[in-house]
This record gives structure tokens, C-alpha cells and sequence, in this order.
């Protein structure tokens, strides 16, 4: 900006010198005369006085729209309580308390069976289940969904004894580290069942959709691709974690990937030593 302004600047002192003052030095003498005569600046003066007026009511209605609209303030969120709807979990931040168990209603759209999540995620969830299969002719499974402390815990170690510490942690949350025990968190794929926990589901059509629309419900994908430096987790296209949309809109309008990024917070690629 500040750039283009001394360009105009410029541009206009060159014009005012070279067309009238070399020739004849009355017209720098009368900086009055000059201004009006020359007909080429008035259109380039145009652009910065529309500016400056439109610079100048800016300022006075702003502040008063801040706080609000423009990028809610991250201290106007709990994110660090386990039962708050945009508390930010990961490999740094371990859930508070790590026992942390939520309310929970049984998923009500489709799923595989069981599958429990918090109230306000299912809500969001059915709508936008709605939205996806009108536009694409399937809806949302839900094929993983709430778990606990224990579960988690369970399912952590089956991984190390499979692949070994270092290769479960890029995969598998560590107890109490996990998204999934907050039941703001799902698992899905479409209806249809194609590429179910596997990163080609990113190029499905139902994952090209959620990617797309997720944000309109409320919904972040959680572990973008390539971010594992920032998130701590492999691209995870089915990984859906619900943020309200309050958040969610304001990071697809900022472009923030990650609630890392969002909240201002350190990036969590491991387990703090
Ligand atoms: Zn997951």
C-alpha cells in the first residue's frame, strides 16, 4: 500500500514538473493555476483522494465491529477445559482432566452402530449429513466416534505392540491426548463406504465434500495434509472435529488449517520430553 501511494506521489509531482513547470516556471510559481489546468492528474488525483475518504470512514465504524465479526478473539474461547465445545487437544496439551468423559447421545444419523458423541455434534452433524447427500447423493457414516479413557488407552498399546512407540504416535493418540475422547470428534466416510479410514477417501466425492462444506456446520478437518509438523498426525481426510461454527468460519475465511494456528498456539509435532 505504502508502495503505490509514493508511486501516485510520484507520478504526480513528474507530471506537475514535466508538463508545465520546465517550459514555463510561472505554473510551479502558482501551485493553484497548476493543479486545475493540467487535465491529465485530475484522474490520477482522483484515485488517491477516493481513497482517502475511503480509508477515512473505516476507522470510525471498525472498532466498534471488531470484537465480534472480524476474527473472534481467542480468549472469548475455553479452549483449554475438556468439556468446552473448542477446547484444542493434542500431543501437547492433554486433555483437562485426562478422565475427562463427556455428555453423550447416540449418533443419530447413519453410523455403525453404538457410536456416541456430544449432543451439540450430533446436531450439526445430521444437518450436514443432510446437506452432503443432497448434493452428492450420500450422507455421513460415522464409523468411530467417542472414546474413552480406557479404550483409548487399549487401542494406544495394540499399536506400539504392533509398529512400536515411534510409528503408533503418528497415528494413534497417546490416553488423554486423545480428540476422540472429547466426543467432539468422528471418524466418517460416505454412506456409500468408499476408501473408510484410508487417505484416498480425501479424493472420494463425500470427501471432496466435507472438505468443501464442512466449515458450514461447525465441522474442521482436524488433520489437514502435510501439517504434521503443526498437528502432530498424517493427513487424516475422514477425521472430523467439531469446533462450532463460529470457529470454523472464521478460520475458512482466514485460511487457518489448523485450531493450532487458529488459537495462536505452539505446534505440537510429539509429545513434550
Ligand atoms: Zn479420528
Amino acid at each position: 500500500m505504502r508502495r503505490v501511494v509514493v508511486v501516485v506521489a510520484a507520478a504526480l509531482v513528474l507530471t506537475g514538473c514535466g508538463a508545465a513547470g520546465a517550459p514555463e516556471p510561472t505554473a510551479t510559481a502558482e501551485p493553484t493555476t497548476a493543479e486545475p489546468t493540467t487535465a491529465e492528474p485530475a484522474p490520477a488525483a482522483s484515485s488517491p483522494a477516493a481513497s482517502v475518504p475511503a480509508a477515512a470512514p473505516e476507522p470510525a465504524p471498525t472498532p466498534s465491529a471488531t470484537p465480534a465479526p472480524a476474527e473472534p478473539d481467542a480468549s472469548a474461547f475455553d479452549i483449554d477445559t475438556g468439556a468446552s465445545l473448542q477446547v484444542v487437544v493434542n500431543k501437547r496439551r492433554p486433555l483437562q482432566p485426562p478422565d475427562h468423559r463427556p455428555e453423550l447421545v447416540a449418533v443419530s444419523s447413519a453410523q455403525e452402530g453404538g457410536e456416541l458423541v456430544r449432543p451439540e455434534l450430533d446436531a450439526a452433524l445430521a444437518a450436514m449429513s443432510q446437506a452432503m447427500r443432497a448434493a452428492i447423493g450420500e450422507g455421513t457414516f460415522v464409523f468411530s466416534s467417542y472414546r474413552g479413557y480406557e479404550r483409548q488407552a487399549e487401542l494406544y498399546s495394540g499399536y506400539v505392540a504392533r509398529y512400536g512407540q515411534a510409528e503408533a504416535d503418528t497415528t494413534s493418540a497417546r490416553p488423554g491426548h486423545s480428540e476422540h475422547q472429547t466426543g467432539l470428534a468422528i471418524d466418517v466416510s460416505g454412506t456409500g463406504g468408499a476408501c473408510r479410514l484410508a487417505t484416498c477417501f480425501g479424493d472420494t466425492a463425500a470427501g471432496r465434500w466435507l472438505a468443501e462444506h464442512a466449515w458450514q456446520h461447525g465441522f474442521v478437518v482436524r488433520y489437514p495434509r502435510g501439517l504434521e509438523h503443526i498437528t502432530g498426525y498424517e493427513w487424516e481426510p475422514w477425521h472430523l472435529r467439531y469446533v462450532g461454527v463460529e470457529v470454523s468460519t472464521s478460520m475458512h475465511e482466514s485460511g487457518a488449517a489448523t485450531l493450532e494456528e487458529h488459537f495462536g498456539l505452539e505446534p505440537a509435532p510429539d509429545y513434550a520430553p
